[in-house]
């Protein structure tokens, strides 16, 4: 793979085009790239362009059973008898590879998505490579549990891989995501078909190079785009000789991949939306709940599950908190992705954008708020960009708790402001969406902070801060963001199958005998 460059962004495109872009992301299956039998494939849109660089092959159901045969194959061979160490090896080996990489992949996700330069650079890609560090370790450290029967019998419980595992992607966090499913599946012996987004499949493509780089055997990890209904993304879920499907996405995506997989009863894990919230109160350090808040609502355009999509502040401070948060969000920096100034890039599509002015739209016609800023397509970004799918920082104030503004995922750069008197109408603000995924919490008092983290409906909750991560805790949520939590010892018990194995006591009346 080449080297990434750092000079300036025409620089970067050229580097990109000459250098980097494949003429088609093809599939990866058996360690070769191939194209889908019916030669399909689509132009992929660069959202902050409008233009279209390189094709994507459109798999469906014979590349998918192309896959799953390598995947059976390769789980039959000598990764069945990979030890943890050797796949320890192998994950920290396809770390060290991306952070050898880390500008190319890093301008390559940002071209393909449409976020800055500076987040993948920074963010993104070193995160990718960590995942495979992190399981590097955790695998090799992995202890099963024994016990000593009253009896005298000796049991202990060890894990196996699944087998052949699914890994269903989003657009939003591409190679981060991937990779966070990718490095435990490895971890834990299984072999693994990944289907990346339509809308990104260009850093699973530079990957697998990386792969085959790192020594990983044929048909381990293999990779096939295409759609989701009735295209790849289907075929997978469907495929009999599939275990497991880990996915990430919308909701409704979820539920129909649960009906899609019950024929063949797979084990699911799913992280789905989210509407998060920052809750402000009275006695909270401001210079950090602000500027944190409005990170957590613009960041990545706002196209994070995690994102605090709603800022829920103490009626008292609320006029001087908005005044800070709109100082900070005239400070975001919309502009061209690879540009290392730009802080807000594009939006992953045209029509997604579309989406997204829909619901400011609505608050705008129906009264459902007051717009404080943002609300339209920036002017101004120059002809290159013009076209492009990019959206001002959005904040409307005063909607109601019932407002589709709140109740509906927007996944865009649009922060919706409400306030409170009580702690406990917080909480009931908080928690009365239908998601509950992950919330924020600004205060000075200890107590209060735990109160409302306990109280609150959120799979995680961070007290005076937004998206710390440390990668050994149970990563999810609760009602419609999600089943089952991955993350340390999640993600590999989720990755394997428990066998207990018992032996009797030795003279044991029991060794003679079948018991059910
Ligand atoms: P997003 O709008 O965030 O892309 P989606 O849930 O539509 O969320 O897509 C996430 C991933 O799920 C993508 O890889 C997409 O191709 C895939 N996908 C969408 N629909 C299905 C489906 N019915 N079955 C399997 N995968 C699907």
């Amino acid at each position: 793979m080449k080297h990434g460059c750092e000079h300036n962004k025409s620089d970067r495109k050229q580097f990109l085009k000459s250098q980097v872009l494949p003429e088609r992301c093809q599939h990866f299956i058996g360690g070769r790239y191939l194209d889908s039998s019916s030669g399909e494939s689509f132009k992929k849109t660069l959202s902050a362009y409008n233009e279209s660089w390189f094709e994507v092959a459109v798999g469906g159901a014979p590349e998918i059973d192309l896959a799953v045969k390598a995947a059976e194959k390769a789980a039959a061979g000598p990764w069945s008898r990979a030890t943890a160490t050797d796949r320890a090896k192998l994950l920290h080996r396809i770390g060290d590879l991306i952070e050898a990489n880390v500008e190319t992949f890093a301008l390559a996700e940002s071209l393909d998505t449409g976020k800055p330069y500076s987040e993948t650079r920074n963010g993104d890609i070193p995160r990718s490579a960590q995942n495979f560090h992190f399981f590097g370790d955790l695998a090799a450290h992995q202890s099963f549990e024994t016990w000593i029967g009253d009896d005298g019998s000796h049991h202990t419980s060890i894990r196996e891989p699944l087998g052949v595992t699914g890994l269903i992607t989003p657009w939003n966090l591409p190679l981060y995501l991937a990779t966070w499913k990718l490095a435990p599946a490895i971890a834990q012996g299984n072999t693994i078909i990944l289907k990346p987004a339509e809308l990104t499949p260009l850093s699973a493509t530079l990957l697998c190079e990386l792969l085959n780089e790192a020594g990983v055997p044929e048909g381990v990890v293999n990779v096939v785009h295409g759609f989701g209904a009735k295209s790849a993304g289907e075929a997978l879920v469907r495929h009999p000789g599939v275990k497991a499907i880990s996915f990430t996405g919308e909701t409704t995506t979820g539920s129909a991949i649960m009906r899609d997989a019950a024929d063949s009863l797979k084990k699911l894990s799913f992280e789905l939306g989210g509407k998060g919230a920052s809750v402000i109160f009275e006695d909270a350090d401001l210079d950090l709940a602000v500027p944190t808040a409005c990170r957590a609502a613009f960041r990545n355009q706002g196209q994070i599950c995690l994102a605090g999509s709603r800022l829920i502040v103490h009626e008292k401070i609320a006029p001087q908190v908005i005044d800070r948060l709109l100082a900070c969000v005239k400070k975001i920096k919309i502009g061209d992705p690879l540009d290392d100034a730009t802080t807000m890039g594009a939006l992953i599509a045209n029509d997604h954008r579309d989406k997204v002015a829909a619901f400011v739209d609505h608050a705008r016609t129906s009264g459902a708020g007051e717009i404080l800023c943002g609300g339209k397509i920036p002017a101004s970004l120059g002809e290159q960009l013009a076209n492009g799918a990019f959206y001002e920082p959005t904040v409307i104030a005063g909607v109601a708790q019932n407002s589709r503004l709140i109740q509906e995922e927007i996944f865009g750069p649009v922060l919706t402001v409400q306030t409170f008197k009580t702690a406990e109408e917080a909480i009931a603000l908080t928690s009365g969406v239908p998601y509950g995924l992950s919330c924020s919490v600004y205060t000075r008092d200890g107590a209060l902070a735990q109160k409302f983290a306990r109280s609150v409906r959120m799979g995680m909750v961070w007290i005076n801060g937004w998206f710390i991560r440390d990668l050994h805790t149970a990563f999810g949520g609760m009602k419609r963001s999600g089943i089952g939590r991955e993350g340390g010892r999640h993600s590999l018990d989720f990755f394997s199958e428990y066998k207990t194995i018992t032996t009797a006591a030795t003279g044991s009346s029991q060794s003679a005998s079948v018991e059910s």
